[in-house]
């Protein structure tokens, strides 16, 4: 087996696919991955699910996705490709991708979104309000293996630490509440609010990284798929 090469679908149905895609495609450029071969399917068929090493659903509008996801039976086929113990795929969601991944969602349209759940977290839709509320702001980062700064092109309009990163939230959710003490919190911002957790092979952050030019996210996300994948790596 080699460990240099997965292969990662990006779930290509609605919202920010292409920038997950571009920063897959960019992260070998990075001093850590330039061994990686990354296989990126762009997912948009239950089908292509059974072959991927890890999944991304991005963030965009929950209810939009869910619309999709009911058919052809894609929601069934993803819950079952989640929760198989044999070989469990690494599946990151960022913003509605939060939503769908979380157990509990409060103020959900009804019958609006499609739960795939998984993270025992209850989450609120649009947490800090309508889209002219959406907002950039430092992060800080509770997990060492995020911290290892990587050169931004483009650093933000404010000054970071090696322990933070920039986060962008539009309509994005919350996470009011994290439920078992196997829900790791990754990230919040001050301090009180969690903007990143990981359960497992689950990982789902508030904001989107796939917009900045930072790429600890992704990078961490590709060596969780290795780990979960290869777990002598
Ligand atoms: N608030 C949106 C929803 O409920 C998510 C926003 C986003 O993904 N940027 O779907």
């Amino acid at each position: 087996m080699d460990s240099n090469t997965i292969t990662v679908g990006v779930l290509c149905i609605q919202g920010a696919f292409i920038e997950h895609i571009h920063k897959l495609t960019t992260l070998s450029s990075t001093d850590k991955h330039r061994d990686l071969t990354i296989t990126i399917v762009e997912v948009r068929e239950p089908g292509q699910l059974s072959d991927l090493d890890g999944l991304i659903i991005p963030g965009g509008e929950s209810t939009t996705l869910s619309v999709f996801l009911r058919k052809n039976e894609f929601e069934q086929t993803l819950k079952a490709w989640i929760s198989d113990k044999q070989r469990p795929g690494v599946v990151w969601g960022t913003c509605a991708g939060l939503i769908i991944l979380a157990d509990d969602v409060v103020g959900q349209k009804l019958g609006g979104q499609v739960t795939i759940g998984g993270l025992n977290i209850q989450c609120t839709r649009n947490m800090y309000g309508r889209q002219n509320k959406s907002f950039e702001s430092a992060i800080k980062l509770h997990h060492p293996p995020l911290h290892a700064a990587q050169p931004t092109s483009a650093p933000p309009p404010f000054s970071l630490a090696d322990d933070e990163c920039h986060g962008i939230f539009i309509r994005a959710p919350g996470i009011l509440k994290v439920n078992s003490p196997d829900v790791k919190v990754l990230a919040s911002v001050n301090d009180d609010n969690i903007v990143a957790v990981q359960q497992d092979h689950l990982i789902a952050t508030s904001f989107h990284p796939e917009l900045t030019s930072d790429f600890r996210w992704h990078s961490y996300f590709v060596d969780q798929i290795k780990q979960h994948r290869y777990p002598q790596y």
